[in-house]
């Protein structure tokens, strides 16, 4: 089957159109297109400038989408969409557009959950069977998820403040580098010393997969301080050396929660263990090494994604609808856009996500 998928609840504006069944499909074309440039002079994303730029901009995108891939509307199946969880003004505007193709053409409507387009990406890009372990870690979220079916998600643990992307944000927005924080933060780690400033490691001391990342910021802010007092400003080296310090520790606590999620994940005794990682801060060397490395120990393969399939896309979004499509998950005229939608539908709303 051939099918159409939006994005658009965050800040950027995505369509694409993949073909194939369920565990096997191709992307045809995948269109994003990023609002950095808006929101660049407000140090995060202004949902009002959100909202309004995805109304404009995603007609536009679905013809790309549809034209690189060499199909029409008539050579569709369905339209599937994100309808949460995010910044709802975005999300409407994705949900409306959806709509209006599916009420013009007849096609079925098909709601994606969001996170499930990052958590089924791996199925997307590679053949892996149910159940396998995801780490989804980006700027808005941070859980460790088993699937078992496309519609079938057992959180195992979560951050209970911020995720960890937008930590790298906000650390990258107290030493003044450039947004977004991640890549900025991570090519001045290169050139710093680790061990040099003392990082506590969250949440290490109690049981289970959650995970804590405010306080990571927090003990960079202080230190920051302490610096500046003493010696009256920061020196590159000071800098380097504390996104250093700052990135091992994210990077330690997500391998150790990593450790205690693929034990939980291997007593399920899976016929090819896999971990995957879905998110823009999988793009991290560090990051990654470290989870890779948890992963060894376990004896379960590691899987991380082309990075254009790890951060915001619509490619996702449409290989979701292809699954729900098969499975004849359909939905109607009343889709409604949900600001939070967790994937199992017991895990409590998450913390400080308003960015
Ligand atoms: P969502 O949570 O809905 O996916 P998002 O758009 O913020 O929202 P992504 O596009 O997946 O998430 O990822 C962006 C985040 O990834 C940003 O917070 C960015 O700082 C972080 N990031 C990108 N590259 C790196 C890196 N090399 N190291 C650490 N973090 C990174
Ligand atoms: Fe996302």
């Amino acid at each position: 089957v051939t099918v159409l998928g939006l994005e658009s609840s965050c800040d950027d504006t995505a369509a694409a159109v993949v073909r194939g069944t369920s565990g096997k499909a191709r992307i045809l074309s995948s269109v994003v297109h990023g609002q950095d440039a808006l929101h660049a002079g407000y140090g995060g994303v202004v949902p009002e400038i959100a909202a309004r730029a995805h109304a404009e901009k995603l007609d536009l995108c679905v013809m790309r989408a549809l034209a690189e891939a060499g199909v029409t509307l008539g050579d569709l199946d369905a339209v599937a969409v994100t309808a949460g969880p995010g910044l709802i003004g975005g999300v409407l505007a994705g949900v409306m557009c959806a709509k209006g193709i599916c009420a013009a053409t007849g096609l079925p409507l098909i709601g994606v959950n969001h996170l499930a387009g990052h958590a089924l990406t791996p199925r997307l890009t590679d053949e892996v069977a149910w159940p396998y372990l995801v780490l989804l870690v980006s700027g808005g979220h941070c859980q460790f998820l088993i699937a078992r079916g496309h519609d079938d998600f057992t959180r195992l643990g979560g951050t209970i403040d911020d995720a960890p992307g937008e930590a790298f944000d906000k650390v990258a927005r107290l030493l003044g580098l450039p947004q977004p924080g991640g890549p900025a933060v991570e090519s001045e780690a290169r050139k710093g010393d680790p061990a040099r400033f003392a990082f506590p490691r969250p949440l290490l001391d109690r049981p289970g997969c959650d995970l804590s990342f405010s306080g990571l910021k927090t003990a960079l802010l202080r230190q920051r301080d302490l610096i500046v007092r003493e010696k009256g400003g920061i020196t590159r080296q000071d800098r380097a050396d504390l996104c250093a310090g700052f990135q091992q520790a994210v990077a330690d606590v997500l391998a150790e929660k990593s450790r205690r999620a693929l034990a939980h994940y291997t007593a399920l005794a899976p016929a090819a263990p896999i971990m995957a990682v879905a998110g823009g801060v999988a793009a991290n060397g560090v990051i990654r090494a470290a989870l890779k490395e948890a992963c060894a120990g376990a004896g379960v393969e590691f899987l991380a994604p082309p990075l254009a399939l790890c951060t915001d896309n619509a490619a996702m979004i449409a290989y979701a609808g292809i699954e729900r499509h098969l499975a004849g998950a359909h939905d109607d005229m009343t889709l409604s856009a949900r600001p939070r939608w967790p994937l199992d539908g017991r895990a409590p709303p998450m913390l400080g996500s308003g960015r």
